[in-house]
């Protein structure tokens, strides 16, 4: 089965779509309805959520993400691998197992993992959906976090995906597609696994959340994960020398395009006084408003 272009059409689209889904999830998900660190006009704030949602139904993700900061690497914390080990932190919690082989059939599943999940997400982990009350409020994030509403966007949304990756490239289109699935949804995994094991703590902390430069690379920004428990409320998450946030950038950029307002960052002098005595610092740019 041949394909409308050439092989090497292909990396870039699949560049691209790791950045869309990437921002939906980190800044639609994560740093927007999560922790309002930013807003946006409408049509792309729901943009961002539409294009997240393989990462959950919006109540459900933000109600278990503040406990998770509520909570971080305590024992009620659901997905920390200090108590619960890699695998279970890494995708076990999803399904409620703490079995190894589970979790890595899971993390390997690529699209099998998408059709179970639009039926699975909205009836699981849903025990703290009454901390995204905000998000609940939404007629729009309410309706995508009902199970039937969240599996028709859901499978429709990755039904699109594949009917044109397909009739692009065809049958190497379906392996390369297969293969994003599996590395896309693991790339969002390894911040909740990896994020709290490996990496740098330049700031004062009683939680294990790591910053490192290659999960930042992969995880669209979310990487710098110390940077973001040391402060939650933050649009910006990398604030030692060189750490690139593709997220913030991405934040930044919709606000001189005037898609995006109220990005909130910390004061140089909340970043002093939880940086560790021996991290190097890189002072905000004086045009951003402290949180
Ligand atoms: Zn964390
Ligand atoms: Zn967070």
């Amino acid at each position: 089965m041949t394909g409308l272009l050439p092989w090497w059409t292909l990396p870039p689209v699949f560049v691209a779509l790791t950045l869309v889904i990437g921002f939906g999830v980190v800044v639609g998900f994560h740093r927007m309805l999560t922790h309002r660190a930013v807003r946006f006009v409408r049509p792309l704030e729901v943009f961002l959520v539409v294009t997240g949602l393989p990462a959950g139904t919006p109540v459900g993700w933000v109600g278990h993400h503040r406990h998770h900061h509520a909570h971080a690497d305590d024992e009620d914390d659901l997905h920390s691998p200090r108590r619960r080990g890699f695998w279970v932190a890494h995708t076990g919690w999803y399904l409620g197992t703490t079995s190894v082989t589970l979790s890595i059939l899971y993390a390997l599943a690529g699209p099998l993992r998408t059709a179970f999940d639009a039926f699975w997400r909205p009836r699981t982990n849903q025990q703290y959906a009454h901390l995204a009350k905000d998000v609940d409020d939404d007629p729009v994030f309410r309706a995508l976090s009902r199970p039937v509403v969240y599996a028709a966007a859901l499978l429709g949304w990755v039904l699109v995906l594949w009917v044109v990756v397909v009739t692009l490239w065809g049958g190497l289109g379906v392996v390369c597609l297969w293969g994003f699935h599996v590395l896309a949804y693991n790339f969002g995994d390894l911040v909740n696994s990896w994020g709290h094991v490996w990496g740098e703590q330049p700031w004062d902390s009683n939680d294990d959340a790591r910053d490192h430069w290659l999960l930042a690379l992969l995880a669209v920004g979310d990487g710098w994960h110390a940077g973001h428990h040391a402060f939650p409320g933050s649009a910006r998450c990398a604030f030692g020398p060189g750490q690139v946030d593709v997220a913030y950038l991405f934040c930044r950029a919709c606000e001189r395009l005037g898609l995006a307002s109220a990005l909130r960052v910390p004061a140089d002098a909340d970043l002093a006084r939880r940086r560790c005595r021996a991290a190097p610092s890189s002072p905000l740019p004086p045009s951003e408003h402290p949180a």
